[in-house]
């Protein structure tokens, strides 16, 4: 049991975890990469998020969005599908479901995010498609 378990889900500790990359690291896979993101919305680490978005997003980042994405009570997440994005890999996609808190109601983010490695770091590309519903369950 882990006395501090990463929010990403991984069943690791925080420190073992996400924290890594938070303080410097550079994640070696796409889904690390979208995992410690994730993690970074949580803990309200807006610039991670900034440093881990592609060049071309950073300078026009909504903060007014950013912001009320990190106003969210994040509740859970679940990697669907993960293609590319490897250590050998420029670029990935990952298809993930994350549980938010909205107005006392339970719902789902629904994400296909792509990233690209830039000068040889894992970033935030775009996203291919996004979903929000109410939680089935
Ligand atoms: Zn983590």
């Amino acid at each position: 049991m882990s006395d501090h378990p990463c929010p990403c889900a991984s069943g690791l500790d925080y420190q073992a975890c996400c924290a890594v990359w938070h303080l410097g690291g550079s994640a070696p896979t796409a889904e690390a990469l979208m995992r410690s993101r994730y993690c970074a919305f949580i803990r309200k680490d807006v610039p991670y998020l900034i440093r881990t978005s592609h060049p071309l997003l950073r300078a026009k980042v909504d903060v007014r969005q950013l912001r009320q994405s990190l106003s969210l009570e994040w509740c859970g997440l679940v990697v669907v599908a993960v293609a590319g994005g490897g250590p050998d890999d420029l670029a990935g996609e990952v298809h993930f479901r994350a549980r938010f808190r909205h107005a006392g109601k339970e719902q789902v983010h629904e994400e296909r995010s792509r990233f690209v490695r830039v000068d040889g770091e894992w970033v935030y590309r775009d996203d291919r498609g996004t979903l929000n519903r109410a939680a089935s369950a």
